[in-house]
């Protein structure tokens, strides 16, 4: 068997690499950010960097094909290779090579949520809900529709396109994250369709509380049962939340706190202005959680940043709750906007690297020092 053979194989392979390589491009993987894990929180915060270990397995399989196509194409242009066992391992490499480029479509997230056969439901916020869970499905569809027409007119450079994808448990994205874990990201929002109460409490960690919870929601005439929808309701503008970031500041906001913190203080606005009741709901929760979960493992901002969608979450809720509080001295000084300031720090000067600390006192000329008090709490 003479090498030329090995030509067709050579030339399919990179195909399936460029292949591979486009799409990766459109779905944004592979520009994942390296820093260093000694600084607090300086990871970029994209759908690339969310996408845990399974995105960093396929780089690692993208560049160990490239490298097995560069390194075949040297030996068989350095070389006449008669040996057919050679020939033979060769050809498996090829193979290997050109399976794993497969893979990265699997990763690509339009491909991956219509591959769960949901229905579409059309609307200026379009659904691809797994059947089943319509009814709450329209109710965010039409509480994130709200939110985009808020905050395109405060916002007026722009025009969010969002999918909402309510999905259960059995066609759960778990190739993003772990379910339980919402993201909005791409373009898209991505909701939980089947998580009634029970499961609720048993996922976010509040089982243990349940009495507490139900005597609370009792008290304030509110129905424990709708604690699922609407909590969703306001996960869905918080996860629309980061759909704006990521249109208005294109490089990405540095820190996942901070990240949160902008989401939560969109989504806090919103609901506040518009939902008040959403809002009531919402803090009785985690005023419960609040004093009911008390051993949390991470408490820090390196380790939430460290963590970050991996830990458990009831740890990740205890994140978000002690966040709220953040949110809550933010949204109280009047007439600043976070996101308004974030963007006109970032015309003085390059954002996206900066850590914790010196995006934080960058923000306190607008906010008397809040940020560098509240980090200095979590750090
Ligand atoms: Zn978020």
């Amino acid at each position: 068997m003479h090498y030329s053979s090995l030509y067709p194989f050579l030339v399919i392979s990179k195909i399936a690499v460029t292949f591979g390589r486009s799409l990766k491009k459109e779905s944004g993987i592979g520009s994942r950010r390296h820093y260093d894990n000694s600084t607090l929180s300086t990871r970029k915060i994209t759908l690339e960097s969310r996408f845990s270990h399974k995105i960093q397995t396929y780089l690692f399989y993208e560049k160990m094909a490239s490298s097995t196509i560069l390194s075949i194409h040297l030996i068989v242009n350095s070389v006449q290779i008669t040996n057919t066992n050679i020939m033979k391992t060769l050809l498996i490499i090829l193979g290997l090579t050109i399976a794993t480029n497969s893979f990265a479509q699997r990763i690509n997230l339009d491909s991956l949520i219509l591959s769960k056969k949901p229905k579409y439901l059309e609307g200026v916020v379009p659904v691809y809900v797994i059947p089943g869970y319509e009814t709450k499905a329209i109710l965010w569809q039409s509480t994130i529709t709200e939110a985009k027409k808020f905050f395109e007119n405060k916002y007026p450079r722009t025009s969010i396109k969002a999918k909402l994808a309510v999905l259960d448990s059995t066609n759960w994205t778990n190739e993003v994250y772990a379910y339980g874990y919402t993201y909005g990201s791409k373009g898209w929002i991505v909701l939980p369709g089947d998580e009634d109460f029970s499961d609720y409490l048993r996922i976010f960690g509040a089982a243990p509380f349940r009495k507490e919870l139900i005597n609370a929601y009792n008290e304030n005439g509110l129905d424990p049962n709708e604690l699922p929808v609407i909590s969703f309701q306001f996960v869905a503008v918080h996860e629309l939340g980061h759909l704006i970031v990521q249109q208005l500041i294109k490089e990405g906001i540095p820190g996942e706190y901070l990240n949160e913190v902008v989401a939560n203080i969109l989504a806090w606005e919103f609901f506040k202005t518009h939902k008040p009741e959403v809002m009531n709901s919402i803090e009785l929760f985690f005023d419960v959680f609040r004093k009911n979960y008390t051993n949390p493992k991470y408490t820090t901002l390196r380790e939430l940043s460290e963590n970050y969608g991996k830990m458990d979450m009831p740890n990740y809720v205890w994140y978000h709750i002690n966040m709220l509080r953040l949110v809550e001295e933010i949204y109280a000084v009047k007439d600043v906007d976070l996101l308004s300031c974030i963007m006109e720090i970032r015309q003085e000067r390059e954002i996206q690297n900066l850590d914790n600390i010196t995006m934080g006192s960058l923000l306190d000329k607008y906010y008397n020092g809040i940020f560098s008090r509240w980090l200095a709490k979590y750090n």
